[in-house]
């Protein structure tokens, strides 16, 4: 969704046409903490210490250092150790945030999948848990910088989205959502409401609705931004001097959902 709004060629080279995007030190990076904390979580609460996240991320670097996509870095004799202090670091900073003994999750990665509308939608959580209350709380781990506060709101969209799905799912709204920001680290909070939840639902359909224009008439404009420096597609985006690929066929079956004819 946010890759659309973003920049509908982009979504494009993305969604439909599935061009290669190689892996960054900073996506690995946030993948392998993701990985640590996710062991984390999953042991019993009391378990949950610093000694111990460490020790998750120490076995997470074994398993990622060994992955093809580690290797496509080619990370220099410096870098790599800096890769892996940042990520030290991030998880330090993750335990400064919170004391995960006091976390009672319910979920951790946990992939949800509900029709809207005829529309499926899919998140992945990272984690899902219980308050004092027993109310749900839909928490996600950022590794990069947090936004400043002007783009504060815009960044919560797809923890509204996540909580959305909880509601269809479970039929309960999350009282909270947050974001972890742990390069600074900072949490930023929201509490979503039914204006918000249903204000999130029309701007679902209308996105779709966008997508669906989008591929009938071929048209997915590239939209040069700040965002254009992290993007993988440069070499195929008009804007930067790139041949645009010939579009792909997509061919609406079963409703809304689209796959690719060739
Ligand atoms: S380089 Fe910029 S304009 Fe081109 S596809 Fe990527 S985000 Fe869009």
């Amino acid at each position: 969704m946010s890759t659309f709004k973003d920049c509908a060629l982009a979504f494009r080279f993305s969604a439909i046409d599935h061009l290669p995007e190689p892996p960054s030190p900073a996506a690995m990076r946030g993948s392998l903490v993701h990985a640590a904390l996710e062991q984390l979580y999953a042991r019993p609460a009391p378990e949950r210490t610093l000694d111990t996240a460490l020790t998750c991320l120490s076995e997470a670097s074994t398993v990622f250092r060994a992955l093809p996509e580690f290797a496509e870095l080619e990370l220099s004799a410096e870098d790599e150790p800096a890769f892996f202090a940042e990520a030290d670091r991030l998880v330090r900073n993750a335990l400064i945030l919170e004391d995960p003994t006091t976390i009672h999750p319910i979920g951790i990665e946990l992939r949800l999948e509900v029709e809207l509308d005829g529309l499926k939608l899919i998140g992945i959580i990272d984690r899902l848990e219980l308050d004092e209350d027993g109310r749900l709380v839909v928490t996600d781990y950022k590794t990069g910088r947090a936004p400043s506060e002007r783009f504060e709101q815009g960044r919560l969209g797809g923890v509204h989205f996540y909580s959305l799905l909880c509601e269809e799912l479970f039929g309960q709204r999350p009282a909270k959502v947050q974001l972890l920001h742990l390069h600074e680290p900072v949490t930023i909070t929201s509490y979503p409401t039914e204006q918000s939840t249903r204000g999130l639902r029309r701007k679902v359909g209308a996105l779709w609705q966008a997508v669906e224009r989008a591929c009938e008439r071929e048209d997915f404009r590239p939209k040069p931004g700040p965002l254009c420096s992290w993007c993988s597609f440069q070499a195929n985006c008009p804007a930067f001097g790139g041949e645009l690929p010939a579009p792909p066929t997509v061919t609406p079956v079963e409703g809304p959902t689209l796959v690719r004819a060739s």
